[in-house]
């Protein structure tokens, strides 16, 4: 499940450098989320890094694009693929927001 940015940004441009992929940028109205490059940062951190910044909250969860922790994982090593990642059951609260119940998105 990629991450999404909704209409209520103000275009501050926090979010953009936060990204470990680089999948931010600002878009026409509002900044974007590639979400053939958001990995809703797992392997880097415990939860969406975009969000955790945002001053208004939204970049939220895709409903409509759901992915497992393990693709999500699978997509980070792609997109770096130079760079060593844990492996699946290594995934910590620190790496995973699936196994970070205080993430600001936790009840969405
Ligand atoms: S959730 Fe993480 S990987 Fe996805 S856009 Fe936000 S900062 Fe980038
Ligand atoms: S931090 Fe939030 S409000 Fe600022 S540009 Fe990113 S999504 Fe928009």
């Amino acid at each position: 499940m990629a991450t999404i940015i909704t209409d209520e940004c103000i275009n501050c441009g926090v979010c953009e450098p936060e990204c470990p992929n680089g999948a931010i940028t600002e878009g026409e109205d509002f900044y974007e989320i590639a979400p053939d490059l958001c990995t809703e940062c797992v392997g880097f951190h415990g939860e969406e890094a975009c969000q955790e910044v945002c001053p208004v909250d939204c970049c939220i969860p895709d409903e409509d694009n759901r992915e497992t922790e393990e693709d999500l994982l699978e997509k980070a090593k792609k997109i770096h693929p130079d760079d060593s990642f844990p492996s699946l059951d290594e995934l910590t609260n620190e790496t995973s927001l699936f196994r970070n119940p205080d993430r600001k998105n936790a009840n969405l």
